[in-house]
């Protein structure tokens, strides 16, 4: 597998550091309010690689922290007049709602800033002792010049740095690039006990410490979107490099951002949505095909169109699966034709197209594409009981099935206590109309449709699906 390793600005092999185990770790939310849909793209990208990398055997350690300290927290908490565990608490459960819904799986640890405060305490205290931080007044600085390969990841030095930017100037620092990693407590602020008096990390060694903590001195894989990479991760590289003397993290990963009707998301512009908002237009499974819909290093632009066509790709799909599911219900335990057996073969070469493409920098939308072909084929090719065998359409379900799961799509079942109760309806109504019942059989039929569901007559008997 090939991943693009923006340290290197290169599609590298990627060869993890100990054979056939994964460490990775992600950059996760800030818990002060939903996330919004440009978040979920992250979230949803490295959930799929973590799937990918199982799929291809790998025992994968995740790790994605939740930020609960910084100052929107603060501010959030001074507005609600709620302490910064409540509202770190309520938004993380938030958190999980949306990311369950958009089947993002859970972490194997998600760790807090508030949790690790000892580590932290404890990797800036060995920065100072090696040299490579001070303390002024409370507040303890990284001296980024210290650290000879700063900028390595971002590209940058320090002389354009400096050069270019607007850092504030700030008294306590002794050079404008260093920057802070544990800080003074300012009145009306959380704080905890260090030896340097009452204060609480800075938002770089949150990272330092979890992965170190959680995962180890090396990670194979560290992931987040664009922004980060300066300065945050140019930040982070620095504070663990500099204090283990070791690699931090052997391929770096970001995603591209996602715009909205191809403008910048803000709240100033009144484009700024939430996933949960969002959620209540269309399905959370349609957000997340959405978003696997283009390169994750691409720009992605959300609009209604495509978010239509997104639901329109996934329907196509689901509904492949439910005839499958149909002729499985109604057809005869046998083995394939000839001619199966070549249509197996070409399904099989489709699945090929899928590992491709997911291997070349997970390509997930040559991947939906090879999704797409092997609907196709199935679409035209297996039509009813009496010219397919259930070994042909066992075999393609379970394909479809397979490939979804690994992207995080088309694993929904039918409700099956609803479905007893719609096929009862369906039943009775098929008796009125034997009946010439007409009255009744319209009247369940509305009924039906008010419950969502469309009939369709086939040589199979009455077929439902959810409209
Ligand atoms: P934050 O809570 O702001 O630290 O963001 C959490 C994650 O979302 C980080 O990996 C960010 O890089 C990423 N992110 C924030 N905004 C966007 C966006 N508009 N498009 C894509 N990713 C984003
Ligand atoms: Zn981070």
């Amino acid at each position: 597998m090939r991943l693009y390793n923006t340290m290197t600005r290169k599609k590298e092999e990627f060869i993890p550091l100990e054979p056939g185990k994964v460490k990775m770790y992600s950059c996760g939310p800030t818990v002060y309010n939903y996330f919004h849909i440009g978040n979920a793209r992250p979230f949803i990208i490295f959930d799929t690689l973590r799937r990918y990398l199982k799929y291809r055997g790998y025992e994968v350690k995740f790790v994605q922290n939740f930020t609960d300290i910084d100052d929107k927290l603060i501010k959030k908490s001074n507005e609600e007049g709620r302490t910064l565990k409540e509202i770190a608490e309520r938004y993380i459960r938030e958190y999980y709602i949306d990311a369950d819904g958009l089947g993002i799986e859970r972490a194997d640890v998600h760790p807090t800033a508030t949790e690790t405060i000892d580590e932290i305490i404890e990797l800036v205290k060995s920065l100072i002792d090696k040299g490579y931080a001070y303390e002024a007044n409370g507040d303890v600085y990284f001296s980024t010049k210290k650290f000879k390969e700063y900028g390595k990841l971002s590209q940058h030095n320090l002389e354009e740095l400096e050069a270019g930017s607007r850092v504030d100037v700030d008294e306590r620092k002794a050079d404008p690039m260093d920057f802070a990693i544990w800080k003074a407590q300012k009145p009306g602020e959380p704080a905890w006990n260090s030896p340097w008096g009452p204060g609480r990390p800075g938002w770089h060694i949150e990272c330092s410490a979890m992965v170190i903590k959680h995962l180890g001195e090396t990670i194979d894989i560290h992931s987040g979107g664009l922004d980060l990479i300066f300065p945050h991760h140019e930040n982070e590289i620095a504070q663990s490099e500099a204090a283990t003397g070791k690699p931090f993290a052997r391929y770096w990963l970001h995603n591209g951002f996602l715009n909205i009707n191809n403008q910048k998301m803000s709240k100033s512009l009144n484009n700024f949505f939430t996933v949960r908002d969002i959620s209540k237009q269309y399905d959370y499974e349609v957000i997340r095909f959405f978003m696997l819909s283009a390169h994750y290093r691409s720009p992605l632009n959300f609009s209604d169109d495509l978010m239509e066509q997104a639901k329109n790709g996934l329907e196509r799909i689901y509904n492949c699966l439910e005839n499958l599911e149909h002729l499985k219900e109604h057809g005869k335990e046998c083995g394939m034709s000839s001619s199966e057996i070549e249509l197996s073969k070409r399904l099989v070469e489709l699945k090929a197209r899928f590992v491709e493409a997911m291997d070349d920098d997970l390509n997930t939308a040559d991947a939906l594409a090879a999704i797409f072909e092997i609907v196709k084929e199935v679409n035209s090719n297996i039509t009813s009981v009496s010219n397919s065998s259930s070994a042909i359409i066992d075999f393609s379900y379970g394909m479809i099935r397979e490939l979804g799961g690994v992207l995080g799509i088309a694993q929904k079942q039918k409700e099956k206590g609803l479905d007893v109760e719609i096929e009862e309806m369906i039943e009775k109504r098929q008796q009125a109309r034997k009946e010439k019942n007409w009255k009744l059989a319209d009247e369940i039929r509305d009924k039906l449709k008010d419950m969502g569901i469309s009939l369709e007559d086939t040589p199979q008997g009455v077929k439902w699906k959810r409209v």
